[in-house]
């Protein structure tokens, strides 16, 4: 690729708002329909720190709008990146914000996940809240993927976690469904967090609030947010 072309790519997210930008070669982690799309573009939003801040043993109104406003921002700046890319003539699928596939092979996630491609970019690791944390944001970020079959510089180079001793998200978690274990490449999604757990108390307690779909208090207690330490 030009350096023209992924600096268009770049400006693409800054300009719509995004926060963060990163690439990454994923082809051994897609599907087989998806491998004719091997390389990651990974952006992501950082979150308000005053509508998370508001959130206590259960998430707000406000931190579910705010939820879904982030989302559709991304799947717009998600959009025109398709629309560059295939302007390119490259190949380009974007991954919604927020999916749940009944089909999937892994229950309770996506085609793709998003924090796959941002760890691979270096943006960031996993941490024992099975959520991405950012190296400077924490997990106050929402992220977007758009695959491409257009070759992108990519380091996939990992960062070292830093949860270390930290156990604040998985001593508040009201649905006790973080293990407290470190994540590790390769080891199983419930080596972390047990998804079915935080999903049916989503459901079961929160309905009422984000329609099941959101709770926010492992995102809340993460020190990591938005000091960058
Ligand atoms: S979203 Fe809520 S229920 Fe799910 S792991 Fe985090 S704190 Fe627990
Ligand atoms: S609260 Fe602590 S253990 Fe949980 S993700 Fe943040 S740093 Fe890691």
């Amino acid at each position: 690729m030009s350096d023209n072309s992924y600096k268009e790519l770049e400006t693409i997210v800054y300009g719509m708002g995004g926060t963060f930008f990163g690439t990454s070669e994923v082809v051994e982690h897609l599907p087989e329909e998806l491998k004719k799309y091997p390389f990651a573009i990974t952006f992501g939003i950082r979150l308000s720190d005053a509508i998370i801040d508001e959130i206590g043993d259960k998430p707000t109104f406000t931190y579910f709008n705010h939820y879904r406003s982030v989302n559709a921002l991304i799947d717009q700046i998600s959009l025109k990146l398709v629309l560059s890319l295939q302007a390119h003539g490259k190949r380009a699928y974007s991954i919604a914000a927020s999916q749940s596939i009944p089909s999937s092979p892994i229950p309770y996630s996506g085609v793709f996940p998003h924090k796959t491609g941002a760890v691979l970019a270096g943006l960031g690791w996993i941490g024992k809240n099975g959520l991405f944390i950012h190296k400077d944001y924490g997990p106050r970020v929402r992220l977007g993927t758009v695959l491409t079959d257009m070759v992108l510089p990519c380091e996939n180079k990992i960062l070292q976690n830093k949860c270390s001793s930290c156990n604040r998200c998985v001593k508040a978690c009201p649905a006790l469904a973080l293990t407290g274990n470190l994540w590790e490449a390769g080891k199983e999604r419930g080596h972390v967090v047990d998804a079915r757990a935080c999903s049916e108390y989503m459901n079961t307690n929160l309905k009422h609030i984000g329609r099941g779909s959101v709770c926010g208090i492992c995102i809340k207690v993460c020190p990591r947010a938005g000091s960058g330490t």
